[in-house]
């Protein structure tokens, strides 16, 4: 058996976390990507004490209003379609507004006075150079939003917020700051703002503005490169975990799996483990990699390293340091609070995002 077990309470942990960090303002929980694959369903319930959730699709806005959010939903690419942009207004979602045409759907069909779609995200393009206004663009969309009755919340995205020192973010910083002082001078005083992720959300406590947008912090893993989880004291809200099937010694000289790719240099104690990349484990490992097994007569824990190429279905891990007689179906933990995945993403060459979304449907979902 294969399982995703996913912790509320966890979750709940970091969002009081991000509160921590971010006192003062308001917090939109970035729940796109079926919540970084936490699934949705799972995670809204621990998001209570957020003010909205952000998501990438409609689809994944309308979900979120069919489970019952009933606070702010932001498109944070807003509308993909005219027709897109009227179910928006139709399920109280507010959107990016980031080009021309989106700007032209929202100058003909204005929303009514108390529908949600009335705040719109403005997203100005201060050097991540993938959506949004340049500064000319910016200051004539909000003043035509701002004509047509909406209200407006300044947004932008962090190109390289996990490196502190990067100079980008000094430079998004100020670009960011002097727009939203132009546009509460020449449009609006009531324009509010809002610049960070989870990563500037850790490194710039300064820039925080009105609304904050925490994604991969909510799940317990690290926004930065300088920080661990453990430092940020962030909870890991998924344990991945799969279970030993069989067990073997391998002689000297054999080779393991796939490839032959890991040869014994002496007989080795060897589990089979129940989980593969057909499961979102990944492929491309390095060989330092480990899992963690918990044995079900002793119910220890012991690191134990992934040898050979990981299958679709198993993968083998070195027993070695784990007593004689270890017992079959004891739990292997993938990646939870040892090893979190941002150790496991750092082995795979990737981060933790990719990791937790693209989990397959396979192992079993459970909460814990
Ligand atoms: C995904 C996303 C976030 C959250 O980013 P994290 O690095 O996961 O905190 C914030 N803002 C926008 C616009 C996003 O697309």
């Amino acid at each position: 058996m294969r399982t995703i077990t996913i912790k509320p309470a966890a979750i709940t942990h970091n969002l009081n976390q991000v509160k921590k960090f971010a006192p003062e303002t308001k917090v939109l929980a970035m729940v796109k990507a079926n919540a970084y694959g936490h699934g949705v369903a799972a995670v809204l319930p621990a998001l209570q004490q957020a003010n909205g959730v952000g998501v990438a699709t409609l689809i994944e806005a309308l979900e979120a209003r069919q489970l019952g959010w009933d606070k702010t939903i932001a498109l944070i690419e807003g509308a993909f379609t005219v027709d897109e942009w009227r179910q928006a207004i139709e399920h109280d979602i507010s959107c990016v507004i980031h080009h021309a045409p989106q700007l032209t759907w929202a100058l003909e069909h204005t929303p009514p006075v108390h529908c949600a779609t009335r705040v719109v995200w403005l997203k100005y393009n201060t050097g991540m150079n993938r959506l949004g206004f340049n500064a000319d663009g910016v200051i004539v969309a909000a003043q035509r939003l701002h004509e047509a009755g909406y209200q407006l919340i300044l947004t932008t995205h962090f190109a390289n917020a996990d490196d502190q020192t990067h100079p980008l973010n000094a430079m998004q910083i100020q670009r960011f700051n002097d727009m939203l002082s132009t546009l509460q001078e020449t449009v609006s005083a009531d324009v509010q703002g809002s610049l960070c992720n989870s990563a500037g959300i850790v490194n710039f406590p300064t820039h925080h503005h009105d609304w904050v947008r925490p994604g991969i912090m909510l799940y317990g893993s690290t926004p930065v490169i300088d920080q661990s989880a453990y430092e940020l004291d962030l909870q890991a809200a998924m344990e991945f975990s799969a279970q030993i099937i069989a067990l073997q010694t391998v002689n000297a000289g054999e080779g393991i799996g796939y490839g032959s790719r890991w040869l014994a240099q002496q007989d080795t104690r060897t589990a089979l483990v129940s989980v593969g990349y057909g499961d979102g484990y990944p492929r491309v490992i390095a060989d330092k990699t480990y899992v963690t097994v918990i044995d079900t007569i002793n119910h220890q824990s012991y690191p134990c390293t992934v040898i050979g190429r990981v299958a679709m279905d198993m993968i083998v891990i070195d027993v070695s340091n784990v007593p004689e007689g270890t017992a079959l179906n004891s739990k292997v933990i993938l990646w939870g609070n040892a090893p979190r995945v941002d150790e496991v993403a750092t082995h795979a060459g990737t981060i933790s995002y990719e990791l937790l979304c693209r989990l397959s449907l396979r192992p079993q979902r459970l909460q814990g």
